[in-house]
C-alpha cells in the first residue's frame, strides 16, 4: 500500500498544509502527479507531494497517527507534470510570498493543467478543423455560396474558424461541394520565417557579449539606449548557451511583445522555438507546455508566466525591458518573474541578464553595489540620431487653442505635416489615466498630501480626498490652495477619447487602437501591429505597451498626448513610471532612416521626470530620483509588504485590521514600521470592504516569522480574506 502527501485544490491559505491518504490501485504514481480525492465530502483535485511504500494496514495508521485515512479515488496523470526544480520553485514562491503552494501551482501551470476539476474535461490533443474543396462545379449555388466556394477552392482548404458562416458552410456541406477533416494540431504553428544569419556585431555588443560570457557572475543588468542592439546580444548568448546543450527561457513584458521575439529567436534558431502567452489557447498552451516538458525545443518565448516553463537544464534566463511593471503578478501569489527567474537561475546555475533602457531604479541600485554585474550599450547602433524633442506646456494659452483643449497647436502642425508627407504617427497616453486626481488649471499646482507629498486621490462616493499611502483625507477644496483658482479640475485621458479627438481634427485619416481592451480579443495586438507596420493606418493611438520594443521604421512623430499623468497618481513609483514612459516613447520615433520627432504635452513641463525622460538623461534622472527614495525612504532603500484584509463586513474587516496592526507593532515595530489601515483606492468590490496595512523594513528575516504568524491566525477566519503582496508595486 501506498502512503500519499498530498496538497488539496483550494487557495485558503489555512489548507496549505498536507494531507494523507493511502492507495492500493495499480496505477503508476509519484511526487508531481494529480490525483482525485474526497475531500469535505466532495471530490477535489490534489498534487501528490510525496509517496513512501508502507506494510501497515489503514487500522494501523490510523492508531498511529490518531486520525482516519481515506483512499485516493483515481490517479489523473500518467506522467509527471512538474519535475523536482519546479515541485521546489513551489515552495520557495511560497516562502517568499507568503503564498499557498496550491496558488503557486494554479499560477504555474497552463489552463487546461490546472488543478481544477473543470480541467479535467479540458482537451488533451487539440483537433483542427478544415474546410476542404470536393467540386467546384457552381450550379444552383447562390452568389454568397459561389463567393465561398471559389475562395476554398483558391484557398485549397481553410481552416473552419476562418469560415464566417455557418449557414453557407452547412448548405456547401450538404451539396457535396466541400468536406470537413480534422487533424491533430500537435503543435501550434508558428509562421513560416525565413532563416537569418547573425548579424556581424558591433565593437560594443561583442564586448558586452564577451563580459557576460565570460564572467562567472550570475545576474547581468544589460543597460543599453533604445535601438543600442540588446536582442542581437540576447541571440548571440542564447546561441552559446545552447551549443552547450542547455537551454534558454526569454521573458517579454506584455504579450504585445512576443510576435516580435519569436521572430527573432525563430529566424535565428528554426523549429527549436516555444512560446507561451496568454494569447494562446488552452489546448495550444498544453500542447507547447508537454512540448517543452518532453524537452523538444530549447528555448521558450513569453510573457510573464513563461518563467514557469518546464525547461530543464537552464543555461540563461533573460527579461527584456526588465524595468516594466507587468512582470509583476498583481493577484495572489503576486510573484515577480524577476525574483523567480533568479531562483530558477540559482537551482541551474545559470545566467540571468536583465535587458533595459531604463533599468527599473532596484535593479540598477544592485548592478551599483555589485549584487548584479552591470553591463552597457552606451551607443545606438550606426550612432543614429535621437529625435528631436519638443516639451508643450499645456498651462501657456499660447499653446492652445479653442479648436481642441488634447491636442496643442505644434502637435496638430506637426501631425499635419506628417500625414502629408506620408509617414506615420504613434500618438501615446498613459494606461493609468482615469479620472482620479486633481490639479489646477491655472497654476498647474496637483493637490498633494502634507505628510506624503504625493498626489491626492479623489473618491467620488464621498467627495474627500485621500491619501493612498497614510491615512490623511480632506474636503474637496473649492479653490486652489496656490492661487486660488476655482478652476480645479479632475484628470483623465482615455485612448477612445484621444482617437475621437484625432478623427474630429483630421477627418478621414485612418487610426488604429490598442489598450488593455484590446488584448482581451484573442491575436487583436499582433493584428493591430502587423496592420500599422503594413501602413494599413496613418495613426496608432495606445497606452505604455505600444511605448516599448516595436520598431516601425516609418513612424517619424510620436506625440505623448499627456505625459504627467503618472506623476500625480498615487505611487512612490510616480516619477520613475513617467520617465520611462517619455524615455521608451521618444525612442520609437526615427527608427528608420528618416530623422524623428517627438511632441511630449504636459501641465508639468518642470518636473525632472519630464524633462529628463525628454533629453533621455538616466543618469540624472537616477541620481535625483534615488535622492527622493532616501527622504522617503522608499524602495529600494526599504523594501515594502502590502496586506489587503477584505471581508463583506465593514466593522469586521475595519476592527480586525486596527488588532493586526497594533499587535505588528508590538511585535515588529522596532524593525519595521507599520502604515495604516488605511482606504485603498477601491475601498469597497462587490460588495466585499477592504482595508490595507503596509509595513516597510530593511531586513525581511525579523519581520517574516510575524507575517505567518498573521497568516496562521487570521488564515482560519473565514470572515476576513487576507491578501499579502510582497514587494507591491502601487502602495
Ligand atoms: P534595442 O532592443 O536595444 O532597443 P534592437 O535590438 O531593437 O535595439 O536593435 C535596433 C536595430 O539595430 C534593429 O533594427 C536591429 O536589427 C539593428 N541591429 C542590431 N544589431 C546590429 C548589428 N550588429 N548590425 C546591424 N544592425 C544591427
Ligand atoms: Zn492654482
Ligand atoms: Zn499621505
Amino acid at each position: 500500500m501506498l502512503l500519499l502527501e498530498v496538497l488539496i485544490e483550494h487557495a485558503a491559505l489555512a489548507l496549505d498544509r498536507p494531507f494523507s491518504y493511502v492507495y492500493r490501485g495499480k496505477k503508476p504514481v509519484q511526487k508531481g502527479y494529480r490525483v482525485l480525492v474526497t475531500f469535505n465530502h466532495r471530490p477535489s483535485v490534489a498534487y501528490v507531494l510525496s509517496v513512501t511504500e508502507t506494510d501497515k494496514t489503514v487500522a494501523q495508521l490510523e492508531e498511529e497517527r490518531g486520525f482516519s485515512f481515506s483512499e485516493i479515488l483515481d490517479v489523473l496523470d500518467e506522467e509527471k507534470l512538474l519535475n523536482d526544480e519546479l515541485m521546489t520553485l513551489v515552495d520557495e514562491i511560497a516562502e517568499k510570498y507568503f503564498a499557498p503552494r496550491i496558488s503557486v501551482l494554479q499560477a504555474m501551470l497552463p489552463p487546461s493543467l490546472k488543478p481544477r476539476l473543470s480541467s479535467l474535461k479540458a482537451p488533451k490533443i487539440a483537433y483542427e478543423a478544415y474546410v476542404d474543396v470536393l467540386s467546384d462545379d457552381e450550379t444552383d449555388l447562390t452568389p454568397k455560396q459561389i463567393e465561398w466556394l471559389r475562395l476554398v477552392v483558391r484557398e485549397k482548404r481553410i481552416r473552419k474558424k476562418d469560415f464566417r458562416s455557418d449557414t453557407i458552410l452547412k448548405t456547401l456541406l450538404e451539396k457535396k461541394r466541400v468536406k470537413l477533416s480534422y487533424e491533430e494540431k500537435t503543435r501550434l504553428v508558428l509562421p513560416e520565417f525565413r532563416e537569418q544569419k547573425p548579424k556581424s556585431l558591433t565593437h560594443e555588443q561583442q564586448a558586452a557579449v564577451d563580459a557576460i560570457w565570460e564572467s562567472s557572475d550570475s545576474v547581468y543588468l544589460l543597460e543599453g539606449v533604445t535601438g543600442s542592439g540588446k536582442t542581437e546580444v540576447y541571440l548571440t548568448l542564447s546561441e552559446k548557451v545552447m551549443a552547450q546543450g542547455k537551454t534558454v527561457l526569454m521573458l517579454v513584458p506584455e504579450i504585445a511583445l512576443t510576435p516580435i521575439m519569436v521572430e527573432y529567436f525563430s529566424r535565428r534558431f528554426k523549429g527549436r522555438v516555444a512560446i507561451l502567452h496568454s494569447e494562446l489557447t488552452p489546448a495550444e498552451k498544453y500542447d507547447e507546455y508537454r512540448r517543452i516538458a518532453r524537452g523538444e525545443c530549447q528555448v521558450v518565448v513569453g510573457a510573464r508566466s513563461a518563467i514557469f516553463a518546464p525547461l530543464s537544464n537552464i543555461g540563461l534566463l533573460i527579461l527584456d525591458e526588465e524595468h516594466v511593471e507587468s512582470y509583476k503578478q498583481d493577484t495572489m501569489p503576486y510573484y515577480h518573474a524577476r525574483d523567480v527567474a533568479l531562483m530558477r537561475a540559482a537551482h541551474f546555475n545559470a545566467k540571468v541578464v536583465l535587458g533595459s533602457a531604463t533599468p527599473s531604479l532596484e535593479s540598477r541600485a544592485r548592478a551599483l553595489k555589485g549584487n548584479y554585474r552591470h553591463v552597457r550599450l552606451p551607443h545606438r547602433i550606426n550612432e543614429k540620431e535621437l529625435p528631436e524633442t519638443t516639451i508643450v506646456d499645456l498651462l501657456n494659452p499660447m499653446n492652445l487653442d479653442r479648436e481642441s483643449v488634447m491636442f496643442s497647436l505644434s502637435l496638430r502642425q506637426k501631425m499635419k505635416e506628417t500625414l502629408a508627407k506620408g509617414e506615420q504617427i504613434v500618438l501615446l497616453v498613459n494606461r493609468r489615466g482615469y479620472s482620479s486626481y486633481v490639479s489646477c488649471r491655472s497654476c498647474g499646482h496637483a493637490l498633494k498630501c502634507p505628510n506624503c507629498d504625493i498626489s491626492l486621490t479623489y473618491h467620488k462616493e464621498d467627495g474627500m480626498l485621500k491619501c493612498h499611502h497614510c491615512d490623511h483625507v480632506e474636503m474637496m477644496p473649492k479653490k486652489c490652495p496656490e492661487c486660488g483658482s476655482t478652476h480645479l479640475s479632475k484628470q483623465g485621458f482615455g485612448t477612445e477619447k484621444i482617437e475621437e479627438e484625432v478623427q474630429r481634427l483630421f477627418p478621414g485619416v485612418k487610426t488604429l487602437r490598442l489598450d488593455s481592451d484590446s488584448t482581451k480579443v484573442r491575436n487583436r495586438v499582433a493584428q493591430v501591429l502587423e496592420s500599422f507596420r503594413k501602413h494599413e493606418a496613418d495613426i496608432l493611438i495606445g497606452t505604455q505597451m505600444i511605448a516599448k520594443g516595436h520598431d516601425f521604421p516609418n513612424v517619424t512623430l510620436v506625440g505623448i498626448v499627456l505625459a504627467d499623468i503618472g506623476l500625480t497618481l498615487p505611487s512612490y513609483r510616480s516619477a520613475e513610471r513617467t520617465f520611462q514612459l517619455i524615455t521608451q516613447a521618444v525612442g520609437r520615433a526615427g527608427r528608420g532612416d528618416k530623422k524623428g520627432i517627438a511632441v511630449i504635452q504636459t501641465y508639468m513641463p518642470t518636473h525632472y521626470a519630464v524633462t529628463l525622460g525628454a533629453s533621455q538623461n538616466y543618469e540624472t534622472f537616477f541620481a535625483k530620483e534615488m535622492a527622493m527614495r532616501k527622504i522617503q525612504q522608499s524602495p529600494p532603500y526599504t523594501y515594502l509588504i502590502g496586506i489587503t484584509l477584505s471581508s463583506k463586513d465593514e466593522d469586521t474587516v475595519v476592527s480586525t485590521a486596527y488588532a493586526l496592526s497594533e499587535s505588528l507593532i508590538k511585535e515588529i515595530g522596532s524593525v519595521a514600521t507599520i502604515l495604516g489601515p488605511t482606504t485603498p483606492f477601491i475601498p469597497i468590490l462587490n460588495g466585499i470592504h477592504r482595508r490595507v496595512l503596509l509595513l516597510k523594513y530593511k531586513k525581511i528575516e525579523p519581520v517574516a516569522p510575524a507575517i505567518q504568524r498573521v497568516v496562521a491566525t487570521l488564515g482560519t477566519k473565514s470572515q476576513v480574506h487576507l491578501a499579502i503582496d510582497v514587494d507591491p508595486i502601487d502602495f
